[in-house]
């Protein structure tokens, strides 16, 4: 019954409808497991979409997200304030380096890059600059799917490719890796300076576009020349904030802190849409005016849900009392350890690990889904996409689920490659 109401009625994501295999049916999650109607319990090796940092149905997310919804479910932003925000934008300024002081909510990732593009435009324009209309973005990155995020995602490889005749037109470059490639973005930025707003990038990880993993020297060398060039640096961290990359936030480990910086998936602990875009006090004061017309003209009906806030408040929590960042750690040495075979099989191009992330890439597209069949034949929920199989488990794992994980995917690809 439900895979026919999914048929016809639901309109599924990035999935050709026609002909697409009837979609699994969950009705369960329980830690770093997934249940189906038909009784399968599967290990969730991606975390739904890498935001179920503290595993499914923590009690401590789900006793705040009770209490609140018995309190006040919702109540609009405009004019009004509560404390589940006011608390959550503190602690969120007090974790964040430097100056990020200044927490704009939404409602997802997509529409917290949104608002950073458009903090990053409205800024100039509140100092009487204008003409500077694009931004720097680096081939290979992954920002969103609305416009203006689909806008700075990789213009050649990437998923939004087709819909380049309705974006605006942005200025891309390689990430900086070599010092020709250094030199070459440091060119791109002098000339394009009077029309730049600013220089968008993904920390450490570049994820959808391909789960590309840069050291953080290279993040420091953008932060570098974009500072040099005078441009606000937008850090997207919508993937690899909380804990993912091994520390709460990977900029950190570049020693650099971002003008703007976006947030979203695990703030809530993956249990409700919620993100924020967060500026420091330089980008905020071209704000501060008498000025009607300058204020952030920006404003989503559910930004700052309290219920989302309850859960994100919640999740910080958890950050305190229970050990994320060593789990990160240990998740991290045993898929070191448990991946490293693969870079022996023929046909593997690549294996990366960083924190909570392991990625193997295939030297050609595999049969996506033949190797999904593999996978889910050996009780696990993975989705490769492209040329990559990835984990991005629960930083909760436990040993055994996580050793389950690593065994379907090593055997799941040795057969495939
Ligand atoms: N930015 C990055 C780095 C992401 O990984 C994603 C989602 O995968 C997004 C933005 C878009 O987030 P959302 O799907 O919540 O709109």
């Amino acid at each position: 019954m439900s895979h026919d109401v999914s048929r016809t009625h639901l309109w599924r994501p990035y999935t050709q409808m026609r002909g697409a295999a009837p979609p699994l049916e969950a009705v369960a999650t329980q830690g770093s497991r997934i249940i189906l109607a038909d009784g399968r319990e599967l290990v969730d090796g991606i975390a739904s979409w890498w935001t179920a940092v503290h595993g499914y149905n923590h009690p401590h997310i789900a006793a705040a997200v009770a209490d609140q919804l018995a309190r006040m479910p919702h109540v609009m932003f405009g004019g009004l304030t509560h404390q589940p925000a006011e608390r959550l934008a503190a602690r969120l300024a007090a974790l964040l380096p430097g100056d990020l002081d200044h927490v704009f909510l939404s409602d997802s990732g997509s529409v917290a890059v949104e608002v950073a593009l458009k903090m990053a435009a409205q800024m100039w324009l509140n100092r009487g600059v204008s003409g500077r209309t694009k931004v720097l973005a680096f081939r290979g990155g992954y920002h969103g799917d609305t416009m203006g995020a689909m806008s700075v995602c990789d213009p050649e490889e990437g998923m939004h490719r087709r819909f380049g005749a309705y974006l605006p037109t942005q200025v891309f470059c390689d990430l900086p890796r070599t010092a020709a490639e250094t030199e070459a973005l440091d060119a791109t930025l002098a000339a394009h300076r009077e029309t730049l707003a600013a220089v968008i990038i993904e920390p450490l990880v570049q994820g959808a576009g391909g789960m590309r993993m840069h050291p953080p020297e290279v993040l420091a060398t953008v932060a570098n020349l974009a500072r040099r060039h005078g441009l606000p640096l937008i850090a997207d961290e919508i993937f690899t904030g909380f804990g993912r990359t091994g520390t709460l936030f990977a900029c950190t480990q570049a020693g650099i802190v971002p003008d703007i910086l976006c947030l979203s998936k695990a703030l809530t602990g993956g249990t409700m849409a919620l993100a924020a875009t967060i500026a420091r006090t330089e980008v905020f004061e071209a704000f501060w005016s008498d000025d009607p017309a300058a204020a952030l003209m920006h404003g989503p009906t559910f930004m700052a849900n309290p219920l989302a806030c309850a859960a994100a408040n919640a999740s910080l929590d958890l950050f305190e009392t229970e050990p994320r960042l060593a789990q990160a750690h240990a998740i991290e040495v045993r898929l070191a350890d448990g991946l490293e075979d693969l870079r022996r099989v023929p046909g593997v191009a690549d294996v990366r690990i960083l924190g909570a992330i392991g990625a193997v890439q295939f030297a050609k597209a595999p049969d996506l889904a033949a190797l999904k069949a593999r996978l889910l034949d050996r009780g696990v929920w993975v989705r490769p996409f492209g040329d990559i199989v990835y984990l991005t488990p629960a930083l909760t794992i436990g040993a055994a689920d996580l050793d389950r994980l690593i065994a379907a995917v090593t055997r799941a690809v040795a057969e495939q490659a």
